[in-house]
């Protein structure tokens, strides 16, 4: 069973990977991240709620992420597997999430952790680009779109994110470096863990990815 949680810190290829995985296997993204910014747009209670905090870089409170990941792993498209990416992301959220999904009988089989230095994280994320419409990711430098501001796969309007500046994306990586990063340590305890290497490009990670989860 490919019940899988996508590790890293933001710019290290969380949402390429697993778009890369779901065209493979088949599988629902669970990106917390997404869900917030989907909720914002249609400013619905949650939305009024996440809004503040994502804009500043800052983590959404763990009670309200925890109940919406759970309300989602429990649908029925998550009965042959899923990818959460993005969630968990303290350690609160790691112990809740064991918790419930054994709950549901839908336990994680593996942790799937992509790392890169800051130099790297730094210059994807201020190029970084995504597209409105479908969430494609672009950027201005590695990953240009063929029509500027457009996108190849949809005709969507790119834009830049709100967090993708540089006083929220400091933030974020302090974030991650005092409540993710310890998380990784619970799961090598946990046996869950395997680690891939975010530098060496999309496509021979990919690969790497996909030889670990044949097996899985
Ligand atoms: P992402 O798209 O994964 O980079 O997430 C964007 C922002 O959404 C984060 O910087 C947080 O503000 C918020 N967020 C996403 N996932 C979580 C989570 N598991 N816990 C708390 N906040 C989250």
């Amino acid at each position: 069973m490919k019940n899988i949680v996508l590790m890293g810190p933001p710019g290290a290829g969380k949402g390429t990977q697993a778009k890369l995985i779901i065209a493979e296997h088949n599988l629902p993204h669970i990106s917390t991240g997404d869900m917030f910014r989907e909720a914002i747009k249609n400013q619905t209670p949650l939305g009024k709620i996440a809004s503040q905090y994502i804009n500043d870089g800052h983590l959404v409170p763990d009670d309200v992420t925890i109940g919406l990941v759970k309300e989602r792993l429990s649908m029925d498209d998550c009965a042959n597997g899923y990818i959460l990416d993005g969630f968990p992301r303290t350690l609160v959220q790691a112990e809740a999430l064991k918790k419930l999904t054994e709950e549901i009988n839908r336990p994680i089989t593996a942790v799937l952790n992509i790392d890169a230095p800051k130099d790297l994280l730094v210059e994807r994320i201020s190029g970084r680009r995504v597209c409105k419409t479908c969430g494609a990711p672009y950027h201005i430098v590695n990953r240009k779109p063929k029509v500027e501001g457009v996108c190849d796969n949809c005709g969507g309007e790119l834009y830049q994110r709100k967090d993708d500046n540089i006083d929220a994306l400091n933030t974020r990586l302090d974030i991650y470096n005092k409540d993710t990063a310890p998380i990784l340590d619970y799961y090598a305890k946990e046996g869950l863990l395997y680690t891939f290497d975010g530098t060496i490009g999309a496509e021979k990670l990919i690969q790497e990815i996909n030889a670990l989860l044949e097996g899985k």
